[in-house]
């Protein structure tokens, strides 16, 4: 595929330009603070900041651990955005046609 920015060709998968570093893709779209079903330890917290973000997951919640730890409001902190955050939308597979579409039989 090509670079919409560069217009240089660049790898199919890749999130970023390789010449130019503008991000491509799917990635680019999504930018919504939500609870990530995929990532998730708890509520999926961290790893929805950690994907708004884009931030390592782990890095997230190291923080969130130091500041709950430390400074006392990471725990309440969590709970509200638990209870803020809505949870991003369950990954629906695209179905695959059942059964392949039969052929013609002729009389
Ligand atoms: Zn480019």
């Amino acid at each position: 595929m090509y670079c919409n920015y560069c217009g240089k060709v660049i790898q199919d998968d890749a999130n970023l330009c390789a010449y130019c570093g503008t991000r491509i893709g799917s990635v680019a779209g999504r930018r919504k603070l939500m609870r990530s079903r995929v990532n998730r330890k708890i509520a999926g917290v961290c790893a929805g900041f950690a994907e708004y973000f884009d931030l390592d997951v782990t890095m997230v919640r190291v923080v969130w651990l130091l500041v709950a730890l430390f400074g006392g409001g990471g725990i309440l902190a969590y709970i509200i955005a638990w209870i803020v955050m809505p949870e991003e939308p369950e990954f629906v597979p695209v179905s695959a046609p059942s059964s392949p579409p039969q052929p013609y039989q002729g009389t």
